[in-house]
């Protein structure tokens, strides 16, 4: 058997750890980080990818960055093991990102994949019976090592080949990351964000609006995913749904994620106030009723005129106006 493993770094403490213990053991380690639409920190500067990309070059390792997209999203919208307590799949999603390791094993000549899971970290996805069924369901029964709750796992081949010494490996379990902060003392690793995950489908808010998304959009693409971090959002109907962006940073990236996709987008002319996009089968009539909340969240003093460019993707479809506070509030349902 190869000396050769795939490892699934986070970037965080836990997969720091588990890796370095098996660098130590002198096995070729090929780094692969997630990034996906519901990473918290996704930031260049600081997120979990930069933070695995600093990890790889500190440990000499090499990386490989995947994305996750349409296919992890759908993945999401029907899990076969279910939800954790919002939109979190742990299980299934656990199971994606080992096939996808089994996948760059055989590429690479690989022997076997190791993870910094912790038996009882996590509810969900970090319990014996849940290792084994991602294990069987990935295809890499027997070839998952874990190295910070091995003592407590059943051997697996490369320990019983040899390629790894059990004895070196650890026995650590359970929330509490007591032991793994005073191995990284000890290992030196200082700067380990996202060490509790970071991962928007276990917020309850965000979990309402991708679960309104999936009842409402049966063809949802990666930009309406996108779109569900940014902003407040409204259901006009049941095709239709307005975003508002609560800051200046927020309206710039509303228009940047849907400007060149055709969606209706709506700016304010002659106010400070929100940018509104509408998603779905947006018709005319409805431009009243978007105009007049974006007045309604603005800071336009009532009884005030208020200019707003409608435009259709690049193109500016029509000038409207609307004044503040005459009409009374349109009556939306925030998701
Ligand atoms: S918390 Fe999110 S990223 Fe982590 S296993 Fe669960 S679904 Fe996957």
């Amino acid at each position: 058997m190869k000396k050769k493993c795939i490892a699934l770094v986070s970037g965080g403490l836990d997969s720091t750890i588990a890796v370095k213990a098996i660098l130590d053991q002198d096995v070729e380690i090929v780094a692969l980080n997630f990034i996906t639409p519901f990473c918290t920190c996704t930031s260049r500067a600081s997120g979990c990818s930069h933070q695995a990309t600093k990890i790889a070059k500190e440990l000499d390792i090499e990386l490989m960055v995947i994305y996750k997209g349409l296919e992890y999203v759908d993945m999401i919208r029907n899990p076969k093991y279910g939800y954790g307590r919002n939109m979190n799949p742990c299980v299934d999603c656990r199971i994606f990102m080992h096939r996808e390791a089994k996948m760059l094993m055989e590429e690479t000549g690989a022997s076997f994949v190791m993870t910094g899971e912790v038996l009882g970290q996590r509810p969900m996805s970090q319990r014996h019976d849940t290792f084994r069924i991602i294990e069987r369901d990935s295809g890499l029964e027997g070839l998952v090592v874990r190295p910070l709750s091995a003592g407590l796992l059943p051997p697996t081949i490369p320990e019983l080949n040899g390629v790894i010494d059990r004895s070196r490996l650890l026995d650590i379990s359970g929330r509490s990351r007591k032991t793994q902060i005073s191995l990284a003392e000890e290992f030196g690793i200082r700067d380990y964000p996202c060490a509790s995950g970071g991962c928007l489908l276990t917020d309850a808010e965000f979990a309402k609006k991708l679960k309104d998304l999936f009842e409402h959009n049966g063809s949802y693409t990666l930009t309406d995913v996108k779109l569900l971090r940014v902003g407040r959002h409204f259901r006009i109907d049941k095709s239709t749904k307005l975003i508002l962006g609560r800051k200046e940073e927020e309206n710039k990236e509303l228009v940047a994620l849907t400007r060149d996709k055709g969606y209706h987008i709506f700016i304010p002319g002659n106010f400070p106030g929100p940018t509104a996009v509408v998603t779905g089968n947006f018709a005319d009539p409805l431009e009243e009723t978007v105009v007049k909340t974006m007045v309604k969240y603005s800071k336009l003093k009532e009884g005030y005129e208020a200019d707003v460019d409608y435009l259709c993707g690049n193109t500016l479809k029509k000038k409207l106006k609307v004044v503040k506070g005459l009409e009374g509030d349109p009556p939306l349902l925030k998701i």
